[in-house]
């Protein structure tokens, strides 16, 4: 008889909206070891050489691979498969945009529901994390070679992990007093617990990666000091400074950009201040500019720190906005509120400088811009003010230029972003870059994917000595 085919998926449970805006951990508690089975038992297993949601996986995991050893209980062995090319699971399988990538083409989309890929990934990483499953590392010899990198975000980590396994002796530097990048200062708790990233800090400490923190390249050493006392230098800087709109009023305080606002409560846990020293000026009513997921994590943080009333303040309609549409619905399931179709013209503060009012003003949409969404136009004479005690921009981010500004020998775009090519390497000899740095704000997976290919760069530099003359940018 043939084998009957389970059409729904089966649901993860979920932390109850009420009680959730009221802690920090995390939405979603993750399939059991028994759901896990009965998901994985949907997958149809297709070939791996034709599998499609292998092609929509920036990384190339062998999910059926992974998948078929969940449903022989043997998670060391779907760990095994899982980090021949990813390895941070435990953390892609939480934040990657699944239903933009590995489950966007899965076949069992068109018998009902596609198979729950990006959660069957976290609980192979769970449960060998809580079990203490590791895969057989296999660590080439040393070999002598050592490389920098600058950053501890994915980028960073995964150029890491790939070539200490390859023999090279390694040290991360970051800015921050905690290494993760975003990871740990961008992300909030609810969706990625931190302990996470600091197991695999820790496990690339293991490996023999070095740490120094509280380093800003470009102050405290600079890449000429780096490129001096290292065979290759990469560069994982991110995409961490903040865009705000030029508007009257807009250095009231009250006002802060998504990146201050999430930092403040994740890396200096602002949310139990004074037991930590760093405050969150706390009040009744926020409006977060913006609806990306960057705008969901803020609005949804400061539901938690304890704002009454929080506003998502978005000048397209809900069919626009480029949050995940997991994002959107716990925003709206934690009582989120949204206005569309409206902009901000400006601000108004009290007598001691403190924002109060944010103007806004009503649009249509008129035609598609060049990204394709309809372009909004704002109403003349619909002008109007909300009452706030808070307002976070979260319109987006362009990379720091803290490290490069003194280097005319490395080349940026017009957005700022580093010029790589195929390769990641820049336009100085012996220096690499890939993630946030070289595409601006893209997504965690395909900045571990630059890592990945930028550490088989560096050994192939470093064994071979050649480098191009010439530069040929990669566009992204
Ligand atoms: P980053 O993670 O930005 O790390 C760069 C690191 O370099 C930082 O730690 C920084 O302190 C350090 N650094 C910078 N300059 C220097 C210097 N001069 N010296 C030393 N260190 C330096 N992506 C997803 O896939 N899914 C999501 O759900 C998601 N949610 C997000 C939510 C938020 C709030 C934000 C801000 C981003 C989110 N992203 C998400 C995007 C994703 O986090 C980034 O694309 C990814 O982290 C980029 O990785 P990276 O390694 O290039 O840089
Ligand atoms: Fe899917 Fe991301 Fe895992 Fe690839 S790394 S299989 S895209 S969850
Ligand atoms: Fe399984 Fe879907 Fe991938 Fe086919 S496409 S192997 S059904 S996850």
């Amino acid at each position: 008889m043939p084998k009957q085919i389970r059409k729904k998926r089966i649901k993860v449970p979920e932390q109850d909206p009420e009680a959730r805006i009221h802690n920090f951990n995390e939405v979603a508690l993750g399939y059991t070891f028994e759901l896990a089975i009965e998901e994985a038992s949907r997958c149809l297993q297709c070939p791996q050489n034709f599998a499609p949601c292998i092609k929509g996986c920036p990384v190339d995991v062998n999910i059926p691979g992974f998948i078929r050893k969940i449903l022989e209980r043997d998670i060391k062995g779907a760990l095994e498969i899982i980090q021949e090319t990813n390895s941070l699971p435990g953390i892609t399988g939480r934040v990657c945009p699944q239903e933009e990538q590995c489950e966007m083409n899965c076949v069992m989309g068109k018998l009902g529901d596609k198979i729950n890929i990006g959660k069957l990934e976290r609980f192979v990483a769970d449960y060998a994390r809580k079990q203490g499953i590791m895969s057989e590392i296999k660590m080439a010899p040393k070999n002598g070679k050592k490389v920098a990198i600058v950053g501890s975000g994915p980028a960073g980590l995964t150029a890491a992990a790939d070539l200490v396994k390859m023999g090279y002796e390694v040290t991360i530097y970051e800015a921050l007093h905690e290494p993760g990048g975003v990871l740990v200062y961008g992300i909030p708790e609810f969706r990625l617990p931190k302990e996470i990233v600091r197991y695999e800090v820790k496990y690339l400490q293991m490996l023999g990666v070095k740490f120094e923190t509280n380093a800003v390249i470009g102050k405290t050493k600079t890449l000429y000091e780096l490129l001096d006392e290292y065979d290759a230098v990469f560069l994982g800087t991110g995409a961490g400074t903040p865009k705000f709109l030029n508007l009257p009023g807009v250095n009231l305080k009250g006002i802060y950009s998504a990146n201050e606002f999430l930092t403040r409560i994740n890396l200096m846990k602002a949310f139990k201040f004074p037991e930590y020293d760093t405050p969150i000026k706390k009040g009744k009513r926020l409006a977060v500019i913006g609806a990306g997921n960057v705008a969901m994590d803020a609005a949804r943080s400061a539901l938690r720190v304890g704002y009454e009333e929080v506003y998502i303040v978005y000048r397209r309609t809900r069919e626009f906005m480029t949050a995940r549409e997991e994002e959107i619905a716990h925003a709206e399931e934690e009582g989120v509120k949204f206005m569309f179709l409206v902009s901000p013209t400006g601000f108004i503060g009290d007598e001691n400088g403190h924002v109060r009012v944010l103007k806004l003003i009503m649009n249509e949409l008129g035609e598609p811009d060049e990204s394709g969404r309809r372009r909004p136009r704002p109403i003349p004479g619909t002008e109007f003010g909300l009452e706030v005690d808070a307002v976070v921009f979260a319109i987006g981010q362009k990379p720091n230029k803290v490290l490069y500004q003194e280097v005319p020998e490395l080349k940026v775009t017009k957005w700022g972003t580093l010029v790589v090519d195929d390769k990641y390497r820049t336009t100085m000899k012996g220096v690499f870059a890939g993630g946030d740095a070289v595409r601006g704000e893209a997504t965690v997976v395909l900045a571990m994917g630059d890592g990945k290919k930028a550490a088989k760069a560096i050994d192939e530099y470093i064994k071979t000595g050649e480098w191009p003359a010439k530069i040929k940018p990669q566009n992204f």
